[in-house]
């Protein structure tokens, strides 16, 4: 399953919205003052500076002196290859950026442009892409299609050329309209100039890696940049090892296509592993067997004779490009997404170690300080919080993916719109309840599982942010209703704040844990609208510490230390 912990994009949206015509006002800037574009009706400059001040300015530093001279120019390269992929990002996300860019761009410092840089176009991802500047609505297939094609369309396209089917949905073509048809463009001929120039870069890298898996990994991406067989070099990327540089790159995530949701997106992390990290967590992964067979539902539901390879890699960001940069910063992400990749050599888990401690700095104490009870709040430390989001990714994997004696049928089929909320809520429950199983077995101390619910708790507030619209956001505002219900979450009227209930929290998410996972065992599609609609109402209480949270971030706006420190590699 393709996942990535703290992005926007991973959620079902609504009826996608026809697409108008997307006009760009061009000519004079005229009475829009210090903007270089026109704002969308209703829009001010004064609410647009608001939105770029959601996201915190945060530097990601790194420790340069980790890098020997050959690594520096190594790391450098990949920089510029990844910076091609963000230009190549732009233009899948709308065809008009790249103009638009361009004219924001004759302004410098306006928040048009601050607010464009963050969202990569005229949309705002924090808001359903509902546009800042007067272009419309966004076209829902993006970049990727015509702006005026419809899914009827499409697919009427397709069962009319059935020849044309596989081209058509494959994650590496665009579609354009030729003459009165419809036509697959390649990745490697629509973005060739660019990836032309990743390649190039990527393998001049490949010549300066003294890591042989790291050298072969780049060698064979440069090569799927200009040929979209990208199958060989996925399973280099699962086969690195030793490697300090540590680059992601490459056509990822379909969350960008809403449309089809099979189109890829480019991106990049370049990153610095972090070997004694990696291999501490790594010793979790023993546990995973069980952790299944401790999940509060009766055996029969429970996968006994799993099989779980799942490396994990706690990194240093030291660059990031494309689909990752535009909005929310992701913190962990879980790859290859191919699924012949990863029945054969499993998936990986990256954690952004810097990411997270950012966030956490930034955004979950200054949340827990506003509307937690002060002694809780005072308890935060950032491993809690890092453990945590380790074991959301690692519960992903554990419970029912298909309906209990229905072979072959997925619990996603059966929950359909609602699985995405319902999926996000049992990796947070699950892995909560994960960490108690483990500190009852001594892996964690009692504290640190105290801090755990503290954590959890002043984390439903930073994730109900996103939106309910979303599907972290409606997951979050399922637990905090229910944990609250049942008296593992407490409000004090008087100070209005709340605080977990050290003593009622483990019954709490093990309750619901046991609900959620048996809506999934037996893919109850009416159970999870009930559940969800019992606890998806915000109450007053909520709103108001919400509120009160109007002045924390939402996210950071990262600044790469690399892009100076690199001018003189
Ligand atoms: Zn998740």
């Amino acid at each position: 399953m393709s996942h990535r912990t703290d992005s926007y994009a991973s959620h079902l949206r609504g009826p996608l919205v026809a697409a108008a015509s997307l006009l760009l006002v061009l000519g004079a800037c005229g009475d829009a003052g210090r903007e270089a574009a026109e704002l969308a009706p209703g829009m001010s400059a004064d609410v647009l500076a608001e939105d770029v001040e959601k996201f915190s300015p945060t530097t990601l530093s790194f420790d340069a002196s980790l890098l020997d001279a050959r690594q520096k120019k190594l790391v450098r390269k990949l920089v510029e290859a990844s910076d091609k992929m963000d230009a190549i990002f732009l233009k899948q996300v709308w065809a008009g950026n790249p103009a638009m860019a361009e004219r924001l761009a004759s302004v410098d410092g306006s928040a048009s442009q601050s607010f464009f840089k963050i969202m990569y176009g005229p949309w705002n991802r924090l808001e359903d892409n509902h546009p800042f500047l007067d272009v419309g609505p966004k076209p829902p297939g993006a970049g990727y299609y015509p702006a005026d094609i419809t899914k009827e369309e499409f697919e009427t396209w397709i069962a009319d050329h059935p020849e044309d089917a596989e081209a058509f949905t494959s994650g590496y073509t665009v579609i354009r309209r030729e003459g009165d048809g419809l036509v697959a463009i390649p990745y490697s001929v629509e973005y060739r100039a660019e990836l032309t120039e990743a390649g190039a870069l990527m393998r001049e890298a490949a010549e300066l890696a003294d890591n042989p898996s790291l050298k072969l990994f780049l060698e064979q991406r440069a090569d799927a940049l200009l040929s979209d067989e990208y199958f060989e070099s996925e399973v280099a990327w699962m086969r690195l090892e030793d490697n300090l540089v540590d680059p992601t790159m490459g056509p990822y995530e379909v969350y960008e296509d809403e449309l089809m949701g099979t189109k890829t997106a480019f991106e990049s992390f370049i990153t610095l592993r972090d070997p004694v990290e990696s291999d501490r967590l790594a010793s979790l992964e023993a546990y995973l067997p069980d952790l299944e067979r401790a999940l509060p539902i009766p055996d029969e539901y429970k996968y006994l004779d799993r099989t779980f390879t799942s490396p994990i890699s706690v990194v240093t960001e030291i660059y990031t490009a494309g689909d990752t940069r535009s909005g929310v910063q992701t913190i962990a992400f879980n790859l290859p997404n191919d699924e012949k990749v990863r029945e054969e050599e499993g998936s990986k888990k990256v954690m952004l170690r810097n990411v997270i401690d950012a966030k956490f700095e930034k955004i979950l104490r200054p949340i827990a300080q506003t509307v937690m009870a002060a002694e809780q709040a005072n308890r935060l430390t950032v491993d809690p919080y890092f453990t945590r989001v380790l074991m959301h990714e690692l519960a992903h994997g554990l419970g029912p993916d298909y309906v209990t004696g229905q072979e072959g049928v997925t619990v996603r089929s059966q929950l359909q719109e609602r699985y995405s909320a319902l999926e996000e809520a049992k990796a947070d429950v699950v892995g909560t309840h994960s960490l108690a199983v483990l500190a009852e077995q001594g892996v964690y101390t009692p504290e640190f599982l105290e801090e755990v619910y503290i954590d959890h708790v002043a984390d439903m507030f930073r994730c109900v942010r996103f939106g309910v619209g979303e599907a972290h956001g409606k997951g979050c505002l399922l637990q905090f209703n229910y944990l609250w219900e049942n008296g593992a979450i407490v409000y004090d009227a008087e100070h209005e704040v709340f605080s977990a209930s050290l003593e009622k929290m483990p019954e709490g998410i093990a309750g619901l844990a046991n609900q959620l996972l048996l809506i999934q065992a037996t893919g109850d599609y009416e159970g999870a609208g009930a559940l969800m609609e019992k606890y998806g109402q915000i109450q007053p209480e909520m709103a108001e510490a919400l509120k009160r949270l109007a002045v924390v971030p939402v996210d950071i706006k990262p600044e790469y230390a690399v892009k100076d420190m690199m001018e003189s590699w």
